[in-house]
């Protein structure tokens, strides 16, 4: 029995199904939404006009998954689970029908919500988010409604500057309300202004330190203007980025364990801890950050997937693990690359751990090749052991992807001199012959030395 029909959810009830067939497991999954199996990740790619969606953004129709027997129950909502009795209590919200159904193995992926401050106005229209591709249908029906080409994006985080790309794409002027000291809080301030001054030059106005009060309405009952402790800013439209938290009400209520950020925990099985049949996966658990050590929530489609493939293999009787993540994730706006691995310097901190920085400029190909762009790389090392710690990277085309080499390396332990010494591909098209992770790798090797010295 699953809970939760997209990524974490339905990739455990199909792999399960890959490994044992109809007759042999029985697969209930329940959704309480009117779609199944999308990506919320393309929904700032849809409402830009990037993509058609919302149909592009569906992997698999509730039929496609009936007809590989998992018994979809959309618009059904889990709304108690029974530990002991090993039973669910399901309301069909079509119908109002409620009843209560066994599991012998239950998978709770519940994903997350997003935070909704409850400031006055915050529900008047115009006002959105984009959690789901009803959020994002609703935002592209309500810029029909906007009497003006101004929009306000609250928060600038990763979904807070792919809006802001978007509305920009739509022909709005467009200013980020950051609370923080730079947008893109993922990584350190002195990358974060690379990311502000990009997002200048794109037209994007970028407020930092601005934490909204309220949000006004015109005679309308419609989004006017959306204030800050310091001032207000006008709005025809506003979109919502303001960070999610697990959706693990559910699990707690049964007596599940969760952890400091609110996440339910797992074992390297993605079991609950402490219980033999649930498992849970996706944006609803907490992860383990390798890097440092100790559980985080991360909410990315790319940790939900694999967690759902690894509850499948273990509930269909293979074998599976996730260990955890570095955290690694890209991101974009218009033409600016912006990537992240490890850990950042207040992570290091927050740790105790002593470390050094190195920071390089280069190009993403060779500097006479045409296109070649400048990229930034900052890199961070353990002293003394010069530990690979983490890395981010600002840049044009061709940059973000690069901080998988970082990832690879984070994972394998590596330090920073055994970085200088990777094979990477060259060609003019592709990189400087010394690819940009190379310089960073060599010049954080000697940052730790001269703090040795
Ligand atoms: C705008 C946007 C852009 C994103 N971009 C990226 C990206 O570029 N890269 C990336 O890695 N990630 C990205 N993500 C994050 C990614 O979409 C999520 O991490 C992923 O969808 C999590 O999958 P999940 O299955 O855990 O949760 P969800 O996708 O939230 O699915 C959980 C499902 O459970 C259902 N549900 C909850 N409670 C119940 C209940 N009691 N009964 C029945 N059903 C229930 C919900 O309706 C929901 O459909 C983005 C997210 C957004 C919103």
């Amino acid at each position: 029995m699953v809970i939760g029909g997209d990524a974490a959810g339905m990739s455990a009830a199909s792999q399960a199904r890959r490994l044992k067939g109809p007759d042999e497991l029985e697969i209930i999954a329940f959704e309480r939404s009117t779609f199944t199996s999308y990506s919320a990740c393309g929904i700032p790619y849809w409402v830009s006009g990037d993509v058609a969606g919302p149909d592009d953004l569906i992997a698999r129709t509730p039929e496609e998954h009936r007809e590989r027997d998992i018994d979809l129950r959309m618009r059904t909502e889990v709304t108690e689970v029974d530990v002991a009795g090993q039973r669910v209590r399901a309301v069909d919200r079509e119908s109002g029908d409620t009843y209560w159904t066994g599991f012998d193995k239950l998978v709770i992926a519940t994903g997350a919500r997003p935070v909704r401050p409850e400031l006055p106005g915050i529900d008047a229209p115009g006002v959105h988010g984009v959690q789901t591709l009803g959020d994002g249908q609703a935002l592209l029906d309500s810029l029909d409604h906007a009497a003006g080409r101004r929009a306000v994006v609250v928060g600038a985080g990763y979904i807070g500057v792919e809006m802001a790309e978007a509305m920009l794409k739509r022909g709005f002027e467009v200013t980020v309300l950051n609370r923080g000291e730079q947008p893109m809080a993922t990584l350190d301030p002195d990358m974060g202004k690379l990311v502000h001054d990009a997002m200048d030059g794109l037209g994007i106005t970028t407020v930092n330190g601005a934490s909204v009060t309220k949000i006004l309405t015109g005679p309308d009952g419609r989004v006017s203007e959306v204030a800050t402790e310091e001032r207000t800013y006008p709005a025809d439209v506003v979109v919502l980025g303001i960070g999610v938290e697990p959706e693990a009400e559910l699990a707690r209520e049964a007596g599940l364990t969760v952890g400091p950020h609110g996440g339910i925990l797992t074992d390297l099985a993605m079991r609950a801890v402490g219980h033999e049949n649930i498992w849970a996966g996706g944006d609803c658990v907490e992860v383990l950050d390798l890097v440092a050590g100790r559980s985080r929530h991360i909410a990315l489609g790319t940790h939900a997937n694999k967690h759902g493939q690894v509850i499948g293999s273990n509930v269909g009787g293979g074998y599976g693990t996730f260990p955890g993540v570095v955290g690694t994730a890209v991101s974009k706006v218009c033409d600016l690359e912006i990537a992240r691995t490890g850990l950042r310097e207040k992570d290091a901190q927050a740790v105790g751990l002593r470390y050094v920085t190195a920071t390089i400029e280069s190009t993403q190909r060779a500097g006479y090749y045409p296109g070649a762009k400048p990229m930034t790389v900052k890199m961070i090392a353990e002293l003394r052991t010069g530990r690979l710690l983490g890395v981010q990277i600002v840049g044009r085309e061709g940059a973000a992807k690069r901080v998988d080499v970082a990832a690879v390396a984070l994972t394998a332990g590596m330090t920073v001199e055994q970085m200088t010494a990777l094979d990477l591909g060259y060609a003019p098209p592709f990189s400087p012959v010394w690819d940009p992770i190379l310089v960073a790798a060599r010049k954080t090797v000697a940052a730790v030395r001269g703090a040795g010295s």
